[in-house]
């Protein structure tokens, strides 16, 4: 029989920015097929989580596994922090501002790493581009520059680009908050359409109720902990921990 491994297990992730504390011992596992949301009060350590799952930021203490290998290590004496920049090229990640370059065209933002830093042949790229344009209806859009875009269509070539280099696991912060109303649904709906393609996600969002539409776990960070952990039914409809009951009440 074989055994069904976490796709991420993070051990006591300690994060500090100079004497501010900011994450004090995260523990979670992240299965296969997993929609992990998090949510938790505005600076609260989530957007920093998902940017040391990223590879972007050093820890002080503890370790994360991706794939069933070690991916971070923090060491407090030395302050140098182990990142395994093979698993590092496994995540991809969209931000909350649309981080497209503006002097690219929309097909060149989307093949420019996967030629310059994965190798992939032109062609190729090209292909694979205009597949993930026509996937996400933006085909028409190839040869235009991100100014000529919405929001909405900036964020779901955001989506596209991170999906050039075929991440295992995708991490999304507040990809919507940025976005006028009418423009939310667009974005949400790329990201449920890769939640029912099983693509293992970890996100950010204040949307109550998009999170329980995608959610297979929701964790509740607080004061630097994960507060509560469980399936939505559960943390958002029926919380236990009481911090967790009174976020809940107040932006449901
Ligand atoms: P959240 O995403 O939950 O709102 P963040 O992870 O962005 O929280 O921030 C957590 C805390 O760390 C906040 O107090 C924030 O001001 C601080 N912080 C975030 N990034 C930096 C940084 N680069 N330097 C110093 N402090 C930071
Ligand atoms: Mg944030």
């Amino acid at each position: 029989m074989t055994e069904i491994q976490p796709l991420v297990e993070m051990r006591g992730v300690h994060k500090n920015y100079g004497t501010l504390q900011v994450l004090s011992g995260i523990d979670l596992e992240m299965w296969p097929g997993d929609r992990l949301v998090v949510i938790g009060p505005s600076g609260g350590g989530k957007s920093t989580l998902l940017r040391i799952m990223m590879g972007l930021e050093d820890i002080r203490r503890g370790e994360i596994d991706l794939l069933g290998k070690r991916y971070i290590t923090g060491h407090e004496q030395s302050g140098k922090t182990r990142i395994d920049s093979t698993l590092r090229k496994q995540v991809g990640m969209v931000f909350q501002h649309y981080t497209l370059f503006p002097h690219l065209t929309i097909i060149s933002n989307l093949t420019l790493a996967a030629i310059k830093t994965r190798g992939m042949p032109k062609p190729a790229a090209l292909d694979k581009g205009m597949q993930l344009l026509k996937r996400l209806g933006l085909e028409s859009k190839a040869q235009s520059y991100p100014s000529q875009l919405s929001g909405g269509q900036k964020q779901r070539v955001a989506i596209a680009r991170a999906l050039m280099l075929d991440p295992r696991l995708m991490l999304f912060d507040e990809v919507t908050s940025a976005l006028d109303p009418e423009l939310v649904a667009e974005v949400e709906a790329v990201m449920l359409e890769l939640a029912e393609q099983q693509m293992p996600m970890m996100l950010v969002t204040h949307d109550m109720w998009f999170a329980k539409n995608i959610a297979s776990r929701v964790i509740f960070c607080a004061g630097g902990v994960v507060v509560e952990d469980g399936p939505p039914e559960q943390v958002l409809g029926d919380p236990v921990n009481p911090r967790t009951r009174e976020f809940i009440e107040r932006v449901f």
